[in-house]
């Protein structure tokens, strides 16, 4: 006789056992359409699953992110069963659920080609429109091996052999078709509609190159057709703002073989970076920041010694010299920080202290990991790190997270998530070091007026940390910033400290970055602003167009002008119509199109427009510089557009 008890604290008793589906139809029928599965004591089952005792259930519907995952995960059922009805030589291995959508991975012996997907996208909605009842059957593992060995389905065998034997296995069939699975499922295809299939790409089995190349075809699944198509005019409008594509049509910069995931920047592109580090320099100069420089080679030994080779040792690069001496390629500052503070003794009372530097890192990641600017091998940290006393770390953090957050609204980002992360499992430092570390850092992010989500168990092994998440324009989420309590390091290193009794002591380590890597940091303001940076980190911020030749020298001296301003100002004087010139600056994303015509010559003046066709009229020099350094001046708080 089970008394189920529902999310409001209601409870409903039943004189017999029941399905999660019977509960959602004795709630109401709208619920029992919607249904999808169900929740039962913190388990997520199916709709089918048989209650017999007291339990407490939640039904999910599609408006849960269990029910999305749910319709995604089905989908990706769908989708190899619609590929094994058209090719049922194509064998299965695994498609997971991943960010708004999922993928799933075939043996088939040539590469699908897009006319495949539309065959398989057709198939599908076939399938969807049949409405075959889904149904779970459990099996022993090797009763599971013998059944996926005898239908040719190898890949799915060993992966169900790899499982421990006495494990019972679960599979999910729909139409004749079965997939191990852990469930749960929908009930029936005719509950799935709102997919698209997105791509196809090569990836080899188990991640490994040595292994067969697969074929993954992407797809994304929502709960009705508007989710769909909003995501679907996402995903376009985030193509359109690639930045690699944006880098090819600004000639920012570019990548070659020669050198995988390291970044070959053009004039363009480095004027852009040198204003990036420019910015931070005079923001973190006035924050009470020293900039350093640390070597970017140095001994292995040092690295062995701050544990680096350890945890990190697959992802550094090295290097042998003639007399056999192995050094270590950078992949971190933090050593070569603690290096420095190590020389002299330090008092308590200069602390903290503050060291920060452009540091130039590099660390092995795999090719196919590599992506743009968004992931390399080479990258710049704007990295910082401050030596304090535990007592110190409150208010250390408040000063940190003002200056972050005052740097990303220069940027144009007022939406910024923080999160708190705490102890990990594999952790460093005894207990009640880390609970002082915790609390310190959690009162200096609520000091700060800062709201936090909590990341339990995910901070650093050697002390918790915040991370910074900016919301960009098209509302993509990107982590950048981090602020880190480090209790490990200093005193691995061997950096101490004088405290007020004289006694020598081992200070804190704050790791902190406000845009993480800087060639990330530009590949995201690239998407975020769509190539249009705002005028005070244009690389061009102004061109000045002459009519004809007759306006040649007059258009040459306003440039030195406005250069002689402090400003980024490139002239044309092509022998070419004054519209088409206007036209190809425009799509070179120029803040300022500057035209000189005869009157404008006469009145030493310049006809202004801006790049989103804005026509200001026509004013004197002088008026043309302090307006673009107004412009310059509000950074990226105020759009030139708006
Ligand atoms: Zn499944
Ligand atoms: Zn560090």
């Amino acid at each position: 006789m089970p008394l189920i008890t529902l999310p409001d604290g209601s409870t409903r008793p039943f004189d017999r056992p029941v399905t999660v589906a019977e509960v959602a139809a004795a709630i109401g029928k709208g619920l029992a359409r919607a249904a999808l599965a169900g929740v039962v004591d913190g388990r997520l089952v199916d709709l089918s699953h048989t209650i017999a005792g007291d339990a407490t259930i939640r039904i999910i519907t599609s408006k849960d992110p269990e029910g999305l995952e749910i319709l995604r995960h089905s989908t990706a059922h769908l989708l190899a069963q619609a590929v094994q009805s058209v090719y049922p030589k194509a064998q299965v291995t695994i498609g997971p659920v991943i960010e708004d959508g999922f993928y799933y991975d075939f043996a088939f012996e040539r590469p699908f080609t897009p006319e495949d997907l539309e065959k398989f996208e057709a198939r599908m909605r076939e399938l969807v429109k049949a409405d075959q009842p889904v149904h779970r059957r459990a099996l022993s593992r090797d009763a599971a091996v013998a059944h996926f060995t005898s239908i040719g389905e190898h890949y799915k065998a060993e992966i169900i052999a790899a499982i421990p034997a006495n494990e019972e296995i679960s599979l999910y069939g729909q139409g004749g078709w079965e997939d191990l699975c852990r469930g749960p499922h929908v009930p029936s295809t005719g509950r799935l509609g709102a997919f698209k299939l997105t791509k196809v790409a090569g990836a080899y089995w188990r991640g490994d190159s040595k292994n067969a190349m697969l074929q993954r075809i992407y797809g994304t699944a929502w709960a009705d057709d508007k989710q769909l198509e909003e995501y679907l005019t996402r995903l376009e409008e985030a193509e359109k703002r690639d930045h690699r594509r944006i880098g090819r049509e600004l000639d920012l910069f570019h990548f070659q073989e020669e050198a995988p995931g390291a970044v070959f920047w053009h004039p363009h592109g480095w004027a852009v970076f040198q204003q990036l580090i420019a910015y931070m320099r005079e923001k973190q100069n006035a924050a009470g920041y020293e900039e350093i420089s640390s070597p970017e080679i140095m001994d292995r030994e040092l690295w062995v010694q701050s544990g680096h080779v350890e945890k990190f040792g697959e992802n550094m690069f090295l290097t042998r010299t003639p007399d056999e001496r192995v050094y270590a390629i950078k992949p971190m500052n933090c050593p070569g920080h603690v290096q420095v503070f190590r020389q002299g003794l330090h008092s308590y009372k200069e602390l903290p202290i503050r060291y920060a530097e452009f540091g130039k890192v590099h660390r092995y990641e795999p090719s196919g990991a590599l992506h743009g600017l968004l992931r390399v091998r080479a990258f710049t940290q704007d990295d910082a790190h401050v030596f304090v006393t535990e007592d110190q770390i409150t208010e250390e953090t408040v000063r940190g997270i003002e200056l972050m957050m005052s740097i990303y609204r220069d940027f144009g980002f007022d939406h910024v998530r923080v999160k708190f992360s705490d102890r990990p499992e594999r952790r460093v430092g005894d207990d009640d070091t880390w609970t002082r570390a915790e609390e310190a850092l959690k009162a200096g992010t609520r000091a700060a007026g800062i709201e936090y989500e909590f990341n339990p168990g995910e901070g650093a092994f050697y002390g918790p940390k915040l991370e910074f998440v900016l919301k960009d324009a098209i509302g993509r989420d990107w982590q950048c910033g981090t602020w880190q309590v480090d209790l490990n390091l200093p005193g691995r290193l061997g950096a101490h400290y004088v405290d007020e009794h004289s006694q020598k002591r081992t200070p804190v380590m704050l790791h902190r970055a406000i845009f993480g890597s800087l060639e990330r940091f530009f590949g995201i303001l690239l998407e975020h602003y769509a190539g249009r940076l705002p005028t005070w980190l244009a690389p061009v911020q102004a061109v000045i167009l002459n009519i004809s030749e007759k306006q040649a020298n007059y258009s040459t001296g306003a440039t030195e002008f406005l250069k002689n301003q402090g400003l980024r100002v490139e002239f044309d004087l092509r022998n070419e119509k004054v519209g088409y010139k206007i036209r190809e600056h425009t799509l070179k994303r120029v803040p300022y199109l500057l035209v000189a015509g005869d009157r404008e010559v006469e009145s030493r003046q310049l006809a202004v427009r801006t790049r989103s066709g804005k026509d200001l009229g026509a004013m004197p020099l002088e008026e043309v510089a302090a307006r673009i350094a107004q412009d310059v001046a509000s950074r990226g708080r105020r759009y030139l557009e708006d």
